[in-house]
């Protein structure tokens, strides 16, 4: 597999080559895409159809206010208030709110995502999932990819890989515990040949991210996939590069704020690294890992669920602040386009 296939691939186009990279969002397209109308660059599709779709959302809004506060107001006005009529009259209105917006959300995906297939949004909803990740997008991926007949996917599978694992590891703590369940059954792929492609095409990267760009995780994610490939390998290069001179020559403030999640880690799963070692014969390793533990400070613990309470909020607090968790709106948006993809591909 071509490592490079995600660069020379138009996201949109599996069979053409990818020469430029849309101007606003970065995926790469082909020359067949549109040009910009204020400058003429290259874009993609859906960035292309994202400044009708806005436009179309403010028209929905602005139409059920429209529609709906008139009509709350005739009802105060004229129906009369005794035997709950008024009562029974505003509660009908509920259903019409609810069938504008979801009718025009309707409307708004089809503008948002006009002229693609199924399997053309596959590409870029990975790259939103790992570019946000907001879980969400994976979730309408893999409604995408469920939908997908097996030409379609044998058509996409090579790109489709080489999206989806750097996403994959990238958003690792923002999975589901069983999220290899549904990817597994449809990409059509038993759970050893997707881990060998795991550890043969991806090692680099998949260390690289597990050391020095450590998500919660990963390490149990290391030790399933040798476990599941029965082979050592990829937890010796692991242990390796945790315990290599790089890391543990670092001063202790450095350490701390590149490496604390990895400390973490390996604070977690302490018992499993050790075992390994000794089973791997990796003393000089093991030593070292003891020592950087040594320079870590697990968080306090919580003296009483208040405590608890408070500590989470902190942690939710500071996450936000550096960006780390998606707005609410940005889970609200991709809630209704999930619904909505939904019931389009009901319809058709
Ligand atoms: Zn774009
Ligand atoms: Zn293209």
């Amino acid at each position: 597999m071509s490592k490079t296939a995600n660069e020379e691939i138009c996201a949109f186009h599996y069979h053409n080559k990818s020469t430029v990279k849309c101007s606003l969002c970065g995926l790469p397209i082909c020359d067949s895409e549109e040009a910009s109308p204020a400058d003429g660059k290259k874009i993609c599709s859906l960035c292309f159809n994202s400044p009708k779709a806005s436009k179309f959302r403010k028209y929905i809004q602005i139409g059920t206010i429209v529609i709906t506060l008139p009509s709350a107001l005739l009802i105060f006005l004229f129906v009369p208030s005794e035997n709950s009529y008024q009562l029974f009259a505003f509660l009908l209105l509920i259903p019409l709110m609810i069938g504008l917006l979801i009718g025009g959300n309707r409307l708004l995906t089809k503008i948002a995502y006009k002229g693609l297939e199924k399997h053309q949004m596959i590409l870029p909803l990975i790259r939103y999932f790992e570019a946000s990740g907001n879980a969400q997008f994976y979730k309408i991926f893999l409604k995408n990819l469920k939908k997908l007949s097996d030409e379609e996917l044998e058509k996409i599978r090579l790109p489709l890989l080489d999206y989806l694992i750097p996403a994959l590891l990238f958003n690792y703590s923002k999975l589901d515990d069983n999220w290899q369940e549904d990817l597994l059954k449809y990409l059509k792929i038993d759970e050893v040949t997707l881990a060998k492609i795991f550890v043969d095409d991806y090692k680099t990267l998949l260390i690289n991210i597990a050391v020095h760009d450590a998500k919660a995780d990963l390490s149990k994610f290391i030790y399933y996939l040798g476990d599941i490939i029965e082979n050592d390998e990829i937890i010796i290069k692991y242990i390796k590069e945790i315990a290599s001179d790089d890391i543990k020559n670092l001063k202790d403030e450095q350490l701390k704020q590149d490496y604390d999640m990895l400390l973490e880690e390996l604070f977690l799963y302490e018992e499993q690294f050790y075992s390994v070692c000794d089973r791997l014969n990796l003393q000089k390793e093991k030593e070292a890992l003891a020592a950087l533990l040594k320079r870590y400070e697990p968080p306090p613990v919580p003296k009483s669920s208040m405590d608890a309470i408070k500590q989470q909020r902190d942690q939710v607090l500071q996450m936000q602040r550096q960006g780390l968790v998606s707005s609410k709106e940005d889970f609200e948006l991709a809630d209704k386009e999930e619904a909505e993809s939904e019931k389009m591909t009901e319809e058709s």
